[in-house]
C-alpha cells in the first residue's frame, strides 16, 4: 500500500475511537462545551437511550457565523493558544476534537446565535471531506447541538451499544456527576420526551440541596462536610463518616469530574486506616490545587491527571478525609438503605 493522508472523515472516526465510546460520552463532551461557553441553563433532550437524538441546548455565549466550521474542524479550539495554555488549563475542554469526532460518526448540526449577532446559523459537515454547510436557522442566544444516529457508519461501535434502558441510565449517571460539579448551572434533562431530572441552580458550592438531590437524603443526612488545607492545595466535600454503606463515591480535581487512581487510591487508605478493611466509603470530594501543580492531558477523555508531586497531594487527602472517618467500632449501622 502507498501512504496517504487519510480523509478527514475517516481520520476524524479514528480519533472518535478515543473519546466517543457510548451515548454517556457525546453527553459529556458537549455539555463540558456548553458549561465552558459559560452557560447557566442546558437542556438535555435525550431519545432511545441517546442510540436515537441527543440535543443539548444553552444559553452559553455562542459561536460565531464565521467561526462555525472552525468548530466543526479537528485542532480547531478557542480555548488554548499554546503550550503554556496547556500547563494551566482552567477550561475543561482544550483539545479541539469532540465536535469534529462526534460529527464524524452521526448526523451532527450545530445552530448558534451568540448575543450580539442578529441572525443565527446552523453548520453541519458532509461527505468523506466533512465539507461544512452553513445556513441560516432559527435559534435564541446560545447554542443547541443535534446528535442523531450515532453511530450509524461506524457498525463496529453500534455493535457495542447496550439496550435504551443501560445507556441512558448512563447518562443519568454522568448527569449526577455533572450536578455536583457546577451548583449554578440548572441542568435539565428528558427522555423520549418525558423530564426525567430536573436540577436547580443553587448559589452555593456548599448549599446541600443539590448534593441531597443527587446523592439522597440519607447521604445528606449523614455525611460529614469538611474542609482543609490552604489556596493552592484544598479539599472539601462530603464524607460519610461511617465506614459501613457503599455509597456514592464522586470525585472532583479542580471542578473536572475524576476517576483519577491517586485521589480515589487515598480516599480508600484513608477509610481503611480509620475504619478498617471492611469499609465502603461514600464521598463527594473536590480537591482544588494550583492549576501549575497538575497536567490534565493524560488522557483523551481527561478522566485521570498527572499530579507534579504526587505524594504531598495522596498524603493531604489522606489527612484531610480521616478526621471525619470513625473507627468501625464506634458504629451503629443505620437502618435502611443508603
Ligand atoms: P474543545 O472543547 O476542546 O475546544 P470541541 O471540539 O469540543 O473542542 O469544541 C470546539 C470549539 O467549538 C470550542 O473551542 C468552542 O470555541 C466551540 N464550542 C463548542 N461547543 C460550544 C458551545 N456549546 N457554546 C459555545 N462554543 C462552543
Ligand atoms: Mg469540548
Amino acid at each position: 500500500m502507498s501512504i496517504e493522508i487519510l480523509p478527514a472523515r475517516l481520520a476524524n472516526q479514528i480519533a472518535a475511537g478515543e473519546v466517543v465510546e457510548r451515548p454517556a460520552s457525546v453527553v459529556k463532551e458537549l455539555v463540558e462545551n456548553s458549561i465552558d461557553a459559560g452557560a447557566t441553563k442546558i437542556h438535555i433532550d435525550i431519545e432511545r437511550g441517546g442510540h436515537k437524538l441527543i440535543r443539548i441546548r444553552d444559553n452559553g455565549k455562542g459561536i460565531a457565523k464565521d467561526e462555525l466550521t472552525l468548530a466543526l474542524s479537528r485542532h480547531a479550539t478557542s480555548k488554548l493558544k499554546s503550550l503554556d495554555d496547556l500547563e494551566c488549563i482552567s477550561s475543561l475542554g482544550f483539545r479541539g476534537e469532540a465536535l469534529a469526532s462526534i460529527s464524524s460518526v452521526s448526523r451532527l448540526t450545530l445552530s448558534s446565535k451568540p448575543a450580539i449577532q442578529e441572525t443565527a446559523w446552523q453548520a453541519f459537515a458532509e461527505g468523506r471531506d466533512m465539507a461544512v454547510q452553513v445556513q441560516p436557522t432559527a435559534h435564541p442566544d446560545g447554542t443547541t447541538i443535534e446528535v442523531k444516529d450515532l453511530f450509524f457508519n461506524t457498525p463496529a461501535r453500534r455493535k457495542f451499544l447496550r439496550t435504551e434502558k443501560t445507556e441512558f441510565s448512563h447518562i443519568d449517571e454522568l448527569l449526577k456527576r455533572i450536578a455536583l460539579s457546577r451548583f449554578d448551572i440548572a441542568l435539565t434533562l428528558t427522555h423520549n420526551k418525558k423530564v426525567v431530572r430536573q436540577y436547580r441552580a443553587r448559589e452555593s458550592t456548599h448549599g446541600v440541596k443539590r448534593v441531597a438531590q443527587v446523592a439522597g437524603k440519607e447521604f445528606e443526612q449523614f455525611a460529614a462536610f469538611i474542609e482543609s488545607g490552604t489556596d493552592g492545595l484544598k479539599l472539601y466535600g462530603w464524607v460519610l463518616p461511617i465506614g459501613n454503606t457503599n455509597s456514592i463515591q464522586y470525585s472532583y480535581v479542580n471542578g473536572r469530574m475524576m476517576r483519577d487512581k491517586l485521589v480515589l487510591h487515598a480516599i480508600r487508605q484513608a477509610f481503611e486506616e480509620a475504619a478498617g478493611e471492611q469499609a465502603l466509603p461514600g464521598f463527594v470530594v473536590y480537591v482544588e490545587i494550583d492549576p501549575r501543580q497538575v497536567d490534565v492531558n493524560v488522557h483523551p477523555a481527561k478522566h485521570e491527571v498527572r499530579f507534579h508531586q504526587a505524594r504531598l497531594v495522596h498524603d493531604f487527602i489522606v489527612q484531610a478525609i480521616k478526621q471525619v472517618v470513625l473507627p468501625a467500632d464506634l458504629i451503629t449501622p443505620i437502618e435502611g438503605e443508603l
